[in-house]
């Protein structure tokens, strides 16, 4: 039977941009994903300012992850997130964690995990990461993460530091 709200799942999704004014890149991939036919937002966090990961010579990140329902299969989401962050400029460069105008991350797919070398869910970073768990408790604060454990145990050994959340 067709059922446009149980064929849905939710997914969540890790913004982040250092370049080009990180606020408004971020405030911009949100619209663009919530224009993408076959997804719609069901959550969004505060921005947080965070300094960056890896190469210290760039400058601090905006970030925020939101919550969207959508049928699209997880490769197809993913090749959606690419297409929105070529669109913001974004440039492939050789250095790992390296600057950018645009980073969107698939952190969770539903229920699912999945290992494949072009797609990894839940996110390898996110158990570790005070710029994904903050925001990502603040909109799904009884969040299941699957193969990880639940959102508030991470939280709990995961240290704020000099992450913080804008107005
Ligand atoms: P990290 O993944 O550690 O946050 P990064 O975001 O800087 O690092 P990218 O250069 O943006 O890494 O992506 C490298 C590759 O990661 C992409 O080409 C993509 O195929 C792959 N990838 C694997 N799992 C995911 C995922 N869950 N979300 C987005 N990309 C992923
Ligand atoms: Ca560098
Ligand atoms: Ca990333
Ligand atoms: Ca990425």
């Amino acid at each position: 039977m067709e059922n446009s709200e149980t064929d849905s799942v939710t997914v969540y999704i890790g913004l982040g941009s250092n370049l080009a004014n990180p606020a408004d890149q971020v405030r911009s991939a949100r619209t663009a994903i919530m224009q993408t036919p076959g997804i719609k937002e069901t959550a969004f966090s505060s921005l947080y300012h965070s300094p960056p990961m890896g190469p210290q010579d760039q400058p601090d990140y905006v970030n925020a992850v939101m919550c969207v329902a959508t049928k699209l299969p997880p490769i197809d989401l993913l090749h959606c997130l690419q297409r929105i962050e070529n669109n913001h400029g974004r440039v492939r460069k050789a250095e790992r964690w390296g600057a950018r105008t645009l980073d969107l991350d698939m952190l969770i797919y539903d229920d699912q995990l999945i290992n494949i070398p072009e797609l990894i869910v839940p996110h390898p970073g996110l158990a570790e990461r005070a710029f994904v768990l903050y925001p990502l408790f603040e909109i799904a604060p009884q969040l299941m993460i699957p193969g990880k454990g639940n959102i508030a145990d991470l939280l709990a050994q995961c240290p704020m530091n000099e992450l913080r959340r804008l107005d």
